[in-house]
Parts: structure tokens; sequence; C-alpha cells
């Protein structure tokens, strides 16, 4: 087996699709959200949008489930669902 079919095959059977299989399980509570960008700049996946000083959102279909925003939110916005 060549190198690049070995590493192929290790990409197939390994994290990625561990990965792919993590969903979104949080969501920002606009209520308490205060639009400081943390969680957006922390996600890897850029599953967080919003603008400035306004209520974020994470996009359901992009989050990986990760759990890092949660983690960087300093009011407690962020909550599973
Ligand atoms: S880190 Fe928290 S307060 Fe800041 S934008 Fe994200 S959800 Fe809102
Ligand atoms: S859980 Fe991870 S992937 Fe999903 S929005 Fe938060 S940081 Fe991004």
């Amino acid at each position: 087996m060549g190198v690049l079919t070995f590493l192929k095959q290790l990409g197939n059977t390994g994290t990625n699709d561990q990965a792919n299989d993590r969903t979104c399980r949080y969501r920002i509570d606009a209520e308490v959200c205060r639009g400081c960008g943390r969680c957006k700049k922390v996600c890897r996946a850029g599953a967080i949008r919003g603008e400035r000083g306004r209520a974020h959102a994470i996009d359901a279909q992009i989050c990986k489930g990760c759990a890092s925003c949660v983690r960087w939110c300093r009011v407690k916005a962020i909550h599973s669902i």
C-alpha cells in the first residue's frame, strides 16, 4: 500500500468521521447575550454569527458541538438544548 492510500484510509476511519458525527447541542439565549463576540472568535467551525453589541446565534447546521463557546461566554448565555 502506498503512503497516500494509507493516509486516505486513516482519514476515512479516524477523527474526521467522529467530528462529522457530532451535532449542535447548544443555543445562545438572546436575552442574556451581550454581543461581545468572544464565542465567535473561539468557534473553529465558524458556526456563530452576530454583530458586535447584538445577540449572537449558533448555526446548528455548522456547529460541531465542541462546547468551546460555552466555556468562553462570561455571562453564561450559551445553554445546552
Ligand atoms: S460570548 Fe456570550 S455574551 Fe459574548 S457574544 Fe457569545 S453568547 Fe453573547
Ligand atoms: S459548540 Fe463549538 S462548534 Fe458549536 S458553536 Fe460552540 S464553539 Fe462553535
